[in-house]
């Protein structure tokens, strides 16, 4: 399997272990861009939205590519689509260790 097709599997198991966003976490996402400006929030936010209006996976990964990447390289790395930060703070609670 090419790296493109693999990292989409990781986006899948991501996706997976995340909910839906609500409308108040989308706009947090919509907070962080208004202080930060940055494109990397630009494209949380785009993420955040698209699933919030479920949009399919297949979707949300191409028009928020930088953030569904950035999920799925997590998901690798640690077996957790959330920040390292996130999830030690979500302890039991975070959306990687409820489901085991
Ligand atoms: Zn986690």
């Amino acid at each position: 399997m090419r790296r493109k097709e693999v990292m989409r599997k990781y986006y899948d198991q991501a996706t997976k272990l995340m909910s839906r966003p609500s409308f108040s976490d989308v706009m947090d996402e919509v907070e962080e861009l208004y202080k930060d400006k940055s494109l990397e929030e630009l494209y949380d936010v785009i993420h955040s939205v698209g699933r919030f209006v479920r949009l399919p996976d297949t979707v949300v990964w191409h028009i928020a590519k930088p953030t569904a990447m950035k999920h799925a390289v997590r998901m690798a790395d640690r077996g957790c689509p959330r920040s390292k930060r996130n999830c030690d703070l979500a302890d039991d609670k975070c959306c990687c260790r409820k489901s085991r």
